[in-house]
């Protein structure tokens, strides 16, 4: 597999949305891929044109994450394949929009699954390999959900502030170590993440929404930098702002009243 001397960087969710723009800006800044996801032929598409663009190699790992046993799939694919990441990205994620006594407990399970233990497991477990390199970096994908608790989105939320709040304290943790720890926090973003739950987006969040590319270029910026966070867009940076000014019984409401109105 290891063709040309290029780092690897391992990248979950590149079968569309964010994760695959942060595929396809990686390889231009020089690194070759681990690509993970379920749709096979998506990846296959993408590792070509990550091939013939920018001579990126791709590792394609069809996965589903929330099986049994799936994280260390990856991780023997991985170390098979001799590669010694330098960049971890945890961008799978998905949500569910709706009221929680409506939602079945087997998709808030998979849901939960996904955006928590899936990054807490793969971060654990590829830190030592990061370890080893003079710089590393890990960044994974919160959202602004996370500032605020969001009625229809109760549990999706929580779940992106068990993101922020583990991942900043990981970063703490390792603040003497060669590996860099960066939460993004994306805002509206024009990706599969809505029809996956059955919505479109409306008018309305199309006009506030970052495309993908927007959000991955940026993001990617703040990691190289090291930065501790990164939240793409001017309107949301100003939503974290007020969220933080606001008591927590009003925020609540807003939000009730924000997702009735706008999802
Ligand atoms: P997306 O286009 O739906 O991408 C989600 C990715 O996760 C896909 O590649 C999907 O691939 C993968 N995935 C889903 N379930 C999986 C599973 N069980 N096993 C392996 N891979 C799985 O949505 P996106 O917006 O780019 O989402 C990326 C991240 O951004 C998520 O963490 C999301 O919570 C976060 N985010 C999104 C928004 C937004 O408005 N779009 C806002 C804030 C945060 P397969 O279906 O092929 O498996």
């Amino acid at each position: 597999m290891q063709n040309n001397t290029k780092p690897w960087a391992v990248v979950t969710g590149t079968s569309s949305g964010i994760g695959a723009e942060f595929a396809k800006h990686l390889a231009i800044k020089g690194y070759n891929l681990v690509l993970v996801a379920r749709r096979k032929d998506r990846l296959q598409d993408l590792a070509q044109i990550l091939e013939r663009q920018f001579n990126s190699q791709s590792l394609l790992v069809d996965l589903d994450l929330t099986t049994t046993g799936a994280v260390d799939e990856l991780l023997r694919q991985i170390k098979t394949q001799d590669i010694q990441p330098q960049i971890l990205i945890n961008n799978a994620g998905v949500g569910s929009y709706q009221d929680f006594s409506v939602v079945s407990f087997a998709e808030l399970n998979k849901m939960m699954t996904l955006n928590m233990t899936v990054l807490v497991e793969l971060t654990h477990k590829l830190l030592p390999v990061l370890k080893k390199q003079s710089q590393s970096y890990v960044m994974n994908v919160a959202s602004i959900a996370a500032f605020q608790p969001i009625p229809r989105f109760a549990t999706y939320a929580a779940t992106k502030s068990f993101v922020s709040f583990f991942t900043q304290a990981l970063r703490y943790e390792l603040k003497d170590s060669s590996v860099s720890v960066t939460t993004l926090y994306p805002g509206v973003t024009l990706t599969e993440f809505a029809t996956r739950m059955g919505k479109d987006f409306t008018p309305f969040l199309k006009q506030i929404s970052q495309t993908p590319e927007q959000v991955a270029k940026v993001a990617l910026k703040k990691m190289f930098a090291q930065k501790r966070s990164c939240t793409p867009g001017f309107m949301n940076r100003l939503n974290a702002m007020l969220m933080n000014m606001i008591p927590q019984a009003i925020q609540i409401r807003l939000a009730g009243w924000a997702m009735r109105r706008f999802f």
